[in-house]
């Protein structure tokens, strides 16, 4: 289960079109809505999946791709 706990997200991609950023709390890929960076940044999401909270942090970059979860991935 996800802490309540809202995380800074500083890294956005985009997926389809769609903004896109790894969930802090399971790790997992997940689609946000917003049509620009400056929309969204400052903007809290849950994701329905974990019930994890997050937050686009103000000075979140935007990357072309989300880098890896580091060795300890899941799957
Ligand atoms: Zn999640």
């Amino acid at each position: 289960m996800a802490t309540d706990e809202i995380i800074d997200i500083n890294l956005v991609s985009k997926d389809g079109g769609d903004y896109c950023v790894r969930c802090p709390h399971c790790k997992q890929i997940i689609g946000i809505e917003g049509d620009d960076l400056s929309e969204i940044r400052g903007e809290q999401y849950q994701h329905r999946k974990c019930g994890g909270w997050m937050q686009i942090g103000w000075n979140a970059r935007f990357v072309k791709e989300l880098p890896a979860i580091s060795s300890k991935a899941t799957n």
